[in-house]
């Protein structure tokens, strides 16, 4: 396994599907995260440079269920506030011992930094709009659970994925799999990148994209990466691309809902968020097995 996770191409299917296969003993039969005291000598830095709840916290809390010491960098306290850059920032890490640094942030720095501290482990855990790899192996992992494999599969994103690093490795992840087919649907000047691809087909109307979709993943718009105001009509919005339970009625009776957070209810009805098809809380506790089974494996290698 190559030597830091920056995107979800420095793994293999083999790699994801150990990864997964690993991340389920890190859950007990009730649902309890086993705590283990694997790592004691090893420090973790949490670097967020972007605002996050669900990826920070859940590789906070894997890396203290696996015995590591975390540092929670605070980037609004730090000297990145005096002009700092992130360069020395986490130079200044590495001289300090930190092993393995958990980094998020707007610019694509992480390959850069991974090459000049090659003492240092790197996780990208969110890279502007490109690459979320842990992410992609939670997603993978919720689809597993419910659905076995994810061979023969139809499946559907929904929302503002120009602007989605869910999305870009989600699709990176799954093409190593034979899935049926993988729908991309949403108002067009949110699905640029995705009108013409080998990956799968762009389909604006949702009522044929849902038809007989066996999982349907949703996404937000995500207002902080638009260079421009989006000049957009939220009520037509709604009618046109949210997921309320007449929409989801085209979609198998048994598919299941996802959507990585946080939810500001445009993209889906609170309604289709309770119901018995979704996993979207399921995901949130995947990601702290997800995240444990990632930070074991690189912090042994
Ligand atoms: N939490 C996800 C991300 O960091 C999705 C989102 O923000 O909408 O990309």
């Amino acid at each position: 396994m190559a030597k830091n996770l920056l995107t979800i191409n420095d793994l293999t299917k083999k790699d994801i599907l150990d990864l997964i296969a690993f991340s389920n003993n890190f859950i007990d039969e009730d649902g309890n995260f086993r705590k283990e005291d694997l790592f004691p000598d090893k420090i973790v830095a949490n670097v967020f440079c972007e605002p996050s709840t669900r990826t920070k916290m859940s590789f906070a809390v894997a890396a203290g269920n696996l015995g590591c010491n975390v540092l929670d960098f605070d980037v609004d306290t730090s000297s990145i506030q005096k002009g700092e850059s992130i360069f020395e920032t986490i130079d200044a890490l590495n001289l300090m011992g930190v092993d393995l640094c958990v980094l998020r942030h707007p610019e694509s720095v992480i390959r850069d930094l991974a090459e000049h501290l090659p003492k240092m482990v790197f996780i990208n855990a969110g890279e502007g709009s490109i690459s979320h790899p842990t992410q992609a192996l939670l997603d993978m992992k919720t689809i597993i659970d419910h659905k076995s494999d994810l061979d023969g599969l139809k499946i559907v994103i929904v929302g503002d994925l120009d602007h989605s690093r869910v999305t870009s490795s989600f699709v990176e992840g799954v093409s190593n799999f034979d899935i049926d087919s993988l729908v991309f649907c949403g108002h067009p000047e949110m699905c640029q990148k995705y009108q013409n691809t080998d990956f799968g087909i762009y389909e604006p109307d949702i009522d044929k994209a849902l038809k007989d979709a066996d999982v349907v993943m949703t996404l937000r718009i995500q207002y902080e990466r638009f260079e421009k105001d989006l000049n957009l009509d939220l009520d037509s919005y709604k009618s046109a691309y949210q997921l309320s339970t007449e929409k989801l009625g085209y979609a198998k009776g048994d598919a299941i809902i996802m959507h990585p957070g946080p939810v500001n209810y445009v993209e889906i009805t609170e309604s289709v968020y309770d119901s018995e098809n979704s996993v979207i809380r399921q995901q949130i506790a995947n990601g702290v097995a997800v995240r444990m089974a990632v930070l074991s494996r690189f912090l042994s290698s």
